[in-house]
């Protein structure tokens, strides 16, 4: 043991993006010693990047918005298979968790009147999200992170955490290795947060950050920690794609929220063709009520283009496949035409959408106050994570917790757009108070020297090797496999291709060596990385092979459609004692009556 930097702590928090900045805010605050891992420098975690908003029923454009709308539009967007608790806790709690955000210094955009501007967004029926221009996410993360820092939380950045550690069931701390020197680190903690966001590197195409290889998702499975709906995997339908160099790079929503159309090669508005019967009777039926809506019209109903993700997202597929796509292989998202409506369209569009205004300026040299943006779908988000307990977040293991994009449960077959900054100021205070509380509760657990040898071996393996394969190139081919056999659309014989080449590709991982050494040495932190994404990819793959239906975000074309008996179950995967991944089917459990009836009534 004494040969490892050893850190003791009552809750460790692993991830500092919203969930375990806001988790670190909660055990913080109950007076227990509190330690915060990031692989980047606090205040660049992923969730910085976010930008239209924080979904929140707070009424404050629109008094018709309550708890109990924002609850059945997160339930219809999940179709049905989200954690009907949770989404139940998520939408009753999200106003108290932004107006408190507030209270810590948060600046929000304002209404007329001084209360917290909302915006419109994909499958909110309401305006609803809170935010800060189009960088919301950049607000968010500076106030916890301040918060955080004078409540007295220990702070270990650039740090990787490649093992959890555990005293016979319990959860016991982690073990991992800090970046600039490469020395081992264990990390003692009598509870243990996972908080470490999602799996886009996955994919080849993704808005995702280079952190989100998927850690959390891998660590909780092979500690012994179930994980559900892994074959959910949302493509945002607004990347950007020309130049290649950008592709990928999110087109926020709150584009089309602020009355942003999608047209293709012959100027259609193609969204107007396919409207799903869910959603008809919410969506516009002309062009003027769409934008009368965009403008807070409360007798209009939203535009086509503000459906959920992954129909829009096929929908755009569809027009590029059938011939009517742009020049690069999208379609295009024009904002610059509300110039037709309202006088100062420019500076409105730069005020709005500051941040989108640059991007596009600096990255591909189109001005969006007066051209159409060219976009197609972007791997952006995983509904699939670890399992918990609705209200206090713990997972199967005892002492270990999970909260916002690494966990699973509110946001079922498809997420909402707002939903997951709420998801995590929500679920990650929940999941801070419950870590302090179980800390109280609960001693240090033993640590065992033959598991911290057996990690430190296996970490240090790719600089012993001789091998011949670089990790950059097998990241790259796993990417590449992602993206064409378990993408938008998927069937079952390019699936079981995906597998076998993620097969060969683990063999491959295991000949992985590095030069160099142990200093700052981005080869060895990837050739560590691709442990993790190989086995959230044969998650995902193997998961979507077995629900055999199209349903939100997972659409299979040897099964287009929806099935009646499939509805009521999530896939769940644990990792068994030797063999493959175990996969079952798990009854997801009645809903409540009352949850029942808001469910009916908003129909
Ligand atoms: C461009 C973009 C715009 C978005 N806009 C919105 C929006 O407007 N509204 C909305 O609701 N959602 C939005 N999203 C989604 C949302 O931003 C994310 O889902 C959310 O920020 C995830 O937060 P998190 O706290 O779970 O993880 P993150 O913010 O990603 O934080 C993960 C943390 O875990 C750390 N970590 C990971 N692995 C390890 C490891 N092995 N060891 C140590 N540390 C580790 C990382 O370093 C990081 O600190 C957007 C996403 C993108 C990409």
């Amino acid at each position: 043991m004494s040969e490892y930097v050893t850190h003791e702590h009552d809750v460790l928090i692993i991830g500092a993006g919203g969930a375990g900045l806001r988790a670190a805010v909660e055990a913080s605050a109950a007076d227990v010693r509190v330690a915060v891992i990031s692989k980047s420098l606090l205040g660049k975690a992923h969730t910085v990047m976010a930008e239209g908003g924080i979904a929140a029923a707070m009424g404050n454009v629109d008094d018709r918005d309550n708890w109990s709308v924002h609850f059945a539009d997160t339930m219809r967007g999940g179709q049905y298979l989200s954690d009907w608790r949770m989404a139940e806790l998520h939408a009753k709690e999200a106003p108290e968790r932004v107006r408190e955000l507030e209270a810590w210094g948060a600046l929000f955009d304002r209404t007329r009147d001084g209360r917290i501007l909302q915006r419109n967004f994909g499958g909110h029926r309401y305006p609803r999200l809170a935010h800060v221009g189009d960088r919301t996410g950049l607000e968010m993360i500076r106030t916890l992170q301040d918060h955080g820092i004078h409540l007295g939380m220990d702070v270990f950045m650039e740090y990787t955490v490649i093992q959890l550690l555990k005293d016979h069931d319990r959860i016991a701390g982690a073990f991992g290795y800090d970046r600039e020197r490469g020395r081992f680190h264990v990390f003692r903690a009598k509870a243990v947060v996972l908080a470490t966001g999602g799996i886009g590197r996955a994919y080849k195409i993704t808005s995702n950050s280079w952190e989100y290889t998927g850690d959390g998702h891998s660590l909780a499975y092979h500690a012994g920690a179930a994980l559900m709906d892994m074959e959910f995997v949302q493509f945002h339908p607004t990347g950007m794609i020309w130049p290649p160099s950008v592709r990928g790079i999110l087109v926020t929503e709150g584009v089309r929220g602020e009355g942003g159309v999608l047209r293709n090669r012959d100027g259609e508005r193609f969204m107007f063709k396919d409207i799903p019967p869910l959603y008809a009777n919410q969506t516009a039926n002309s062009e003027d009520e769409g934008w009368r809506y965009t403008q807070g019209d409360k007798e209009a109903r939203r535009p086509p283009e503000l459906l959920t993700r992954d129909h829009v997202a096929r929908c755009i597929r569809r027009e590029v496949r059938e011939g009517r796509g742009s020049p690069h292989g999208g379609v295009f998202l024009d904002i610059a035409w509300i110039k037709e409506r309202i006088p100062n369209a420019a500076e409105h569009i730069k005020k709005k959408l500051p941040s989108m205004y640059h991007q596009f300026k600096q990255l591909a040299d189109i001005d969006i106050t007066q051209e159409a943006m060219e976009v197609g779908p972007t791997t952006h988000y995983v509904m699939g994570g670890v399992r918990v307990n609705a209200d206090s977040q713990m997972t199967d293991v005892p002492g270990l917790f999970a909260a916002g994009e690494c966990a699973a449960g509110l946001h079922g077959a498809n997420r909402l757009g707002g939903n997951s900054l709420s998801d995590l100021l929500v679920f990650g205070k929940r999941a801070g108070e419950y870590a302090a509380a179980f800390a109280r509760e609960n001693s240090l657990g033993e640590l065992n020297p033959e598991e911290l040898e057996s990690a430190e071996n296996g970490a240090l393996q790719p600089f012993e090797r001789q091998g011949s394969e670089n990790p950059y190139a097998v990241q790259h081919t796993l990417q590449d496999v992602m993206q064409e056999l378990v993408g938008i659309v998927r069937q079952e014989q390019e699936m079981l291709q995906a597998l076998d080449r993620i097969r060969e590709l683990k063999a491959a991982s295991e000949r992985v060596s590095v030069d160099g050494n142990r200093e700052y040495n981005t080869g060895w932190h990837t050739a560590l990385d691709l442990f993790h994404l190989l086995t959230v990819s044969e998650m995902i793959t193997r998961a979507a092979l077995d629900r055999r239906e199209s349903r939100g975000a997972h659409f299979r074309d040897d099964f287009p459609t929806k099935e009646e008996r499939l509805g009521g179950f999530n896939i769940v995967v644990r990792k068994p004692s030797e063999g493959e991944m175990e996969f079952r089917r798990e009854p997801i459990p009645p809903m409540r009556a009352d949850l029942q009836q808001i469910i009916k009534e908003m129909k």
